[in-house]
């Protein structure tokens, strides 16, 4: 049986990520709307897999006994200047969701709730890849220049 705390830190985790969910869906349509269709389709799967992490901790916390409470969704940012712009900002998302996980171990660790703080630290490593893909994104479009975005943006649609 998880604790009254913990169950609050991760229906807030939860809130968190469809949040990011929302924050990338958003990006998605705007990069749509401006003929990105790559990055687009790659900011649609992005979407998806934080809703899908939501859906894992919601999954958790009932097999531990735990409820879980929607919140509300804050509204998300829109209008962003440049691709680049995007992805700095999606990598600079990351580092602060990263963060956020690193509490719920520690909120975790202080309840000696062994379980919960193994199943975080899943996350935890997931985490290391979301901002080095980010990170990598960002390099790649650096490294392209207006001409050559065409061509990661097709590349972004293989994902
Ligand atoms: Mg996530």
């Amino acid at each position: 049986m998880i604790t009254e705390k913990l169950q609050q830190v991760i229906n807030d985790q939860i809130t968190a990520e469809l949040w990011s969910s929302q924050l990338y869906l958003q990006m998605c349509f705007h990069l749509k709307k401006e003929g990105w269709d790559g990055f687009a389709h790659w900011m649609a799967k992005q979407s998806e897999e934080e809703k899908e992490h939501a859906c894992a901790m919601a999954d958790y916390l009932i097999k531990r006994g735990g409820e879980v409470k929607l919140a509300a969704i804050d509204v998300v940012p829109c209008g962003w200047g440049s691709v680049l712009e995007i992805f700095e900002h999606v990598y600079k998302h990351e580092c602060h969701v990263s963060e956020l996980i690193n509490g719920v171990v520690a909120a975790a660790s202080a309840e000696k709730d062994n379980a919960t703080q193994d199943f975080f630290w899943g996350f935890v490593r997931e985490q290391v890849e979301e901002e080095a893909t980010a990170s990598s994104i960002i390099d790649k479009i650096k490294h392209a220049g207006e001409a050559g975005l065409s061509f990661v943006d097709s590349q972004m649609a293989q994902r």
